[in-house]
């Protein structure tokens, strides 16, 4: 017993090093009751700036007042802007980068690398690191944050338990100072996707993407990656159950994405096959008949009702099949039947020719 406990020790110890997750909740911390917290005292003096929708034409009215309010800001010898971007690679390694503006130069650059953590702490360590970096700048009263993750820079006023929050306290404690030492200090945050390829954003996201440190070290997990990896090794066994399980029937038919990829079962953004089916129940039903066999086509008759007609009314086809029903029945438009089987095409053709599949049709 007792030789078992030294072998079990070290390993134990590794064991322990590896896979331990980082205190990340601290409930209690001033800055987070009410009365004491950002929102309580500033909120005219911390903005957020996004565009108002997703459309490409409101994204390119943002990104016209965002370069205006950049320019301003750097002609403004009280302003500084902080460009933001945090990312992470296959391999674990979180890197966050800024460029800090003044006077329409670079004056400070930061680079910092983490393990083990999620996309949004990579952001909001990037925008943690230089904005405490900024705010310690003599005579800056105004400094304008532009980031790709708004969702990420607004965490610094949220007062309740969550995850990110002892990764945030260092900066919401620095931005309370900073916005109680002065009268005019404030700090506005601005979006700016990496899509958009703004060019001075995208500078920063070069530096994200460039960046190669090889982990050499164990390290701890955050609670949040903790909790995605486990969650991808659940999915990941869902899908390979799912792939190998003779449930969803001998005729399921394996679509695939506009990538020309099997598409796999997941629960994110309302699954893989309901999101673009979208809502209407007719169109949703003549799918799942598709999708599984299970219509009123001469090929389901052949395996459960042998005595009735198997063939096509096109007379084109000795058995009816879903195949030749999508692709080659010349009782539909070819110019809806689609040659490969991406889902988007069949969900196409189903909209196109509502009678094919349905019971009125056979
Ligand atoms: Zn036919």
């Amino acid at each position: 017993m007792k030789q078992q406990a030294n072998l079990k020790s070290p390993i134990k110890d590794v064991n322990e090093q590896l896979n331990s997750i980082r205190n990340c909740f601290n409930p209690l911390y001033p800055l987070f009751t009410p009365r004491s917290r950002i929102v309580d005292h500033f909120s005219s003096r911390i903005s957020f700036h996004s565009p108002s929708s997703f459309s490409d034409e409101d994204l390119y009215q943002h990104l016209q007042s965002l370069n205006l309010t950049f320019r301003a800001s750097q002609v403004n010898h009280n302003s500084a802007a902080v460009i933001t971007d945090g990312g992470v690679k296959k391999s674990h390694v979180a890197t966050a980068a800024a460029y800090i503006w003044a006077d329409n130069s670079v004056i400070k650059q930061l680079r910092v690398h983490s393990l083990n953590v999620t996309s949004i702490e990579a952001e909001l360590m990037a925008i943690r690191t230089s904005l405490i970096l900024a705010m310690e700048i003599d005579n800056i009263h105004d400094i304008m944050v532009i980031t790709d993750s708004i969702t990420a820079a607004k965490k610094i006023l949220e007062s309740k338990v969550n995850p990110l929050q002892n990764m945030f306290i260092p900066l919401a404690a620095a931005v309370k100072t900073f916005l109680s030492k002065d009268g005019r200090n404030k700090i506005r945050f601005w979006y700016c996707p990496s899509r958009a390829e703004w060019p001075r954003h995208k500078l920063v996201d070069d530096q994200v993407k460039a960046s190669s440190c090889t982990p050499t070290f164990p390290s701890k997990e955050s609670y949040l990656f903790s909790k995605k990896k486990e969650c991808n090794n659940i999915l990941c066994e869902w899908q390979t159950h799912f792939a190998n399980s003779l449930k969803k029937g001998h005729y399921f038919l394996n679509f695939e994405d506009e990538k020309g990829i099997v598409i796999k079962p997941t629960y994110a953004k309302g699954g893989s096959w309901l999101p673009v089916i979208g809502f209407t129940n007719s169109l949703c039903a003549h799918f799942t008949c598709i999708t599984t066999g299970h219509a009123p086509i001469g090929e389901y008759r052949q395996r459960f009702f042998p005595q009735l007609p198997t063939n096509c009314p096109c007379g084109k086809a000795k058995v009816q099949t879903r195949e030749h029903i999508v692709m080659k029945c010349n009782r539909h438009d070819p110019s809806t039947q689609p040659c490969n089987t991406i889902i988007n095409s069949f969900v196409h053709f189903l909209a196109d020719n509502p009678e094919a599949f349905s019971f009125d049709n056979r």
